[in-house]
């Protein structure tokens, strides 16, 4: 996992600093990997991805919100493609 700093600074919008993107991207690609996920938080909900991640989705891979409600948090995947959302399974492994 790669953290990459909110250059919004804001609870309610993401926006990925550049920079780090730029050397997160690079970084995956000299060591021969591939970018397969992108989370981000929705710490006041919903769970699922908002009109704004539909409209930004860039890259072709799995984008997991990690939300809250109450007390609880939670996490969903989602793949975008053609300005549409669709709830993928999510499993995590050790
Ligand atoms: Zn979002």
């Amino acid at each position: 996992m790669i953290k990459i700093r909110n250059q919004s600074q804001s609870p309610t919008r993401f926006v990925m600093d550049p920079y780090e993107q730029l050397n997160a991207f690079q970084w995956i690609e000299s060591n021969g990997l591939e970018l397969v996920g992108i989370f981000h938080s929705h710490p006041t909900g919903p769970e699922v991805v908002s009109v704004t991640d539909i409209a930004e989705a860039a890259y072709p891979v799995v984008h997991v919100i990690v939300s809250r409600a109450g007390r609880d948090w939670s996490m969903r995947a989602f793949w975008i493609e053609n300005g549409r959302a669709e709830e993928v399974e999510l499993m995590l492994a050790r």
